[in-house]
């Protein structure tokens, strides 16, 4: 996976690690994550052992307590993007937001908070259990490295790109609020629309924005991948899956609770953006 050679730029990064835990409450609403459930089994994984240990190529995430200069410094030595998990993680948020710059009009690229356990947020206090998500209130997407890792080690959603896919699905989200799609939806969800089909759509909304994003940074250069990435790609779409999550954490699949669409539908609707290589291939996702 070759990168570009611009700098990783950490001025969009809000490092909240190392800052103590913070209150363990869980989102409120106006969150929109990657998983529909709170994935109790992690907090399993979590509570028994070093979640660092689970990080992906032995890459480390560091930087607590690190200075914004410091955390620059680091990301912008020689190797650092392949070395650091949470550098690795900046420069797919560059990219993403390179991307999108050229496409939106006015786009401001969202705030990306790592934290870890428990941080608050424009959504409410959330606790990293509930995954990597967007919060609209704040445009700000909320990353706990160590608990990215064990959500993929936990649901099979494995190898790097797995995570630029969810970095880039978060980003998504951030394109629903800037383009009203989330205000809009939000209003018809308080009163006539379905719900939870509004949901779905929402969700494979953001998937296909990923898949969009992904080939044309692809095509470009700035972000190039190979057959194996972007199978990491479909796979971890499909590995977050509601019916995928919900057999894992619950023994049973329960449409009628479904948030994110399953297993099928996730990756097909990366493989819509993908194939595309444009945002507006998505907009039929929400109606
Ligand atoms: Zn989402």
């Amino acid at each position: 996976m070759p990168f570009d050679n611009q700098r990783v730029d950490v001025s969009g990064v809000d490092d909240r690690r190392g800052r103590g835990r913070g209150a363990s409450v869980a989102l409120g609403g106006g969150g929109l994550g990657i998983v529909g459930v709170i994935v109790v089994i992690l907090i399993n994984v979590l509570g028994g052992g070093d979640a660092s240990s689970l990080l992906s190529n032995g890459a480390t995430s560091q930087g607590t307590g690190e200075s914004a200069a410091a955390l620059s410094d680091r990301c912008n030595t020689e190797g650092a993007i392949d070395r650091y998990e949470d550098c690795y993680v900046i420069k797919s948020y560059n990219e993403i937001n390179e991307v999108w710059a050229t496409q939106v009009d006015s786009y401001v690229a969202p705030r990306l908070v790592f934290f870890e356990q428990a941080t608050g947020t424009g959504c409410g206090n959330a606790s990293s259990e509930v995954g990597p998500f967007y919060c609209p209130a704040d445009k700000s997407v909320y990353i706990d490295l160590g608990f990215l890792a064990a959500l993929q080690e936990q649901f099979g959603a494995q190898g790097r790109y797995a995570e630029t896919y969810i970095v880039a699905h978060e980003v998504g989200h951030h394109l629903q609020t800037l383009m009203g799609t989330e205000a809009r939806v939000r209003a018809a969800q308080g009163s006539t629309g379905d719900a939870q089909a509004l949901s779905i759509g929402v969700e494979l909304q953001a998937d296909c924005y990923a898949g969009a994003w992904s080939a044309q940074a692809n095509r470009a250069g700035n972000f190039s991948i190979t057959e194996r990435e972007l199978d990491q790609a479909l796979n971890a779409a499909a590995a977050v899956g509601d019916d995928r999550i919900q057999q894992k954490t619950q023994g049973r699949v329960d449409p009628e609770r479904w948030t994110h669409g399953s297993a099928a539908q996730r990756r097909q609707a990366f493989l819509t953006g993908y194939q595309a290589a444009t945002g507006s291939a998505c907009a039929s996702f929400v109606p």
